[in-house]
């Protein structure tokens, strides 16, 4: 579960990484509260997607009006499709160098990842195409401990400021702690950042392992500060297997691999697929309809994908499923629709004989993909 950025400065908190003073905002009300700032003070939306500072999410203000006009400006703002409802107000830090750090999982290597580069305050990514001399990756045998000397030699390499390696060599300690204690995914810190108080992580991006949540007590209060989003939400409701992505093609399969495969070859087709969402076996009409009604909840969907392939699953039923969830419907997007295995015979049937404008019927799973992904002219 990836948290805000407000959120994974709470749990440095916790570990003694050192941070700004801050004071998290949901309105312009909360701004006259006594929140013991000194000025300037940044003011950084709270939103869960990269480059705020270019978006204009991020701004400094050096007295109280200033906070109050670009908390106003930032509230409410749309950044590449995320609408900002928080805020957090920083001490601002005077920096003198930027790098970047974080831990993660290297699943290949089955070892936890730690990248460290004097590069920071940027796009990491194009950093680790363009120069990755600049980026020092070292694998940690999660049966083993991080050793002083292993961060040392990390330090070394990035030539990092060797005046703060004691500094430093804390910090990176005490991230790892959150990163392994703290059951992360992923903490990234960028920058992390040499200021005129010392060493500081001034960003944060975490993700929580939900695996882990039995162990860990304020999972639960971080999750409810999550907003969940529309179609999720009603997936849940109605039970359904959902989890929403990026794209725009919806999706709609049974089986949680057949699922899978149907993003990728979406993707194949240089599409991006709107959410994952896995009908089960012996999915019936109910489920169908139901499936439909959670992708019209999701603004970002322009074509619908249903892709089955009928094992336990009767293809005949999955079809009467969707005769009867579109019948003289208006129907939002066109739907394409790929039936094989089980009944698959009688399911086409019952299809063509049902026919709807919106509803397009092919033979295999590339042409539905390529369909979905292309547009029906
Ligand atoms: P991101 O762009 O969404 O990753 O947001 P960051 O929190 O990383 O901030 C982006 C950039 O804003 C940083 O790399 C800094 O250059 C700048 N910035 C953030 N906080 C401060 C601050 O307290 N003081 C100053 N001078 N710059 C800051
Ligand atoms: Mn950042």
């Amino acid at each position: 579960m990836d948290l805000f950025e407000y959120q994974g400065k709470s749990l440095y908190g916790n570990y003694d990484i050192a941070h700004p003073k801050s004071f998290l905002a949901c309105n312009t009300e909360d701004l006259e509260k006594d929140f013991n700032l000194d000025y300037p003070v940044v003011v950084k939306a709270q939103v869960q997607v990269g480059g705020r500072g270019k978006a204009g999410g991020i701004k400094l203000a050096s007295t109280h009006e200033e906070l109050d006009l670009f908390s106003n400006e930032i509230l409410g703002m749309d950044i590449k499709g995320h609408k900002v409802e928080k805020i957090l107000i920083e001490e601002a830090s005077e920096i003198k160098e930027e790098y970047y750090l974080s831990f993660t999982l290297d699943r290949s290597e089955k070892k936890y990842l730690m990248m460290l580069s004097a590069k920071g305050g940027m796009d990491i990514e194009a950093v680790a195409e363009e120069n990755p001399d600049d980026l020092t990756m070292v694998h940690i045998n999660p049966a083993e401990t991080l050793t002083d000397e292993v961060i040392k030699k990390a330090i070394h390499n990035s030539n990092l400021n060797m005046m703060y390696e004691n500094e430093l060599l804390k910090i990176i300690q005490s991230l790892f702690r959150l990163f392994v204690e703290g059951d992360c995914d992923l903490v990234e810190v960028n920058p992390l950042a040499i200021t005129s108080n010392g060493v500081m992580a001034l960003d944060s991006k975490v993700s929580l392992d939900m695996n882990a949540k039995y162990r860990h007590e304020e999972f639960d209060e971080i999750e409810k500060d999550i907003p969940i989003p529309p179609s999720e939400k009603s997936a849940k409701e109605k039970g359904l297997n959902f989890i929403k992505l990026d794209g725009s093609v919806g999706i709609i399969g049974n089986g949680a691999g057949l699922v899978m495969s149907t993003l990728d070859v979406v993707a194949a087709y240089g599409g991006s697929a709107a959410n994952f969402l896995d009908i089960g076996g012996g999915a019936k009409a109910e489920t169908v309809s139901a499936a439909l009604d959670v992708l019209e909840t999701d603004k970002s969907v322009t074509s619908v994908f249903i892709n089955i392939f009928g094992g336990i699953t009767r293809c005949d039923l999955v079809a009467q499923g969707i005769v009867e969830a579109t019948k003289g419907k208006d129907l939002k997007w066109p739907i394409v629709i790929r039936l094989d295995g089980t009944n698959a015979i009688e399911g086409l049937e019952i299809l063509r004989a049902n026919p709807n404008e919106k509803i397009f019927i092919t033979e295999t799973m590339n042409q539905a993909a390529e369909l979905a992904v292309k547009g029906i002219n």
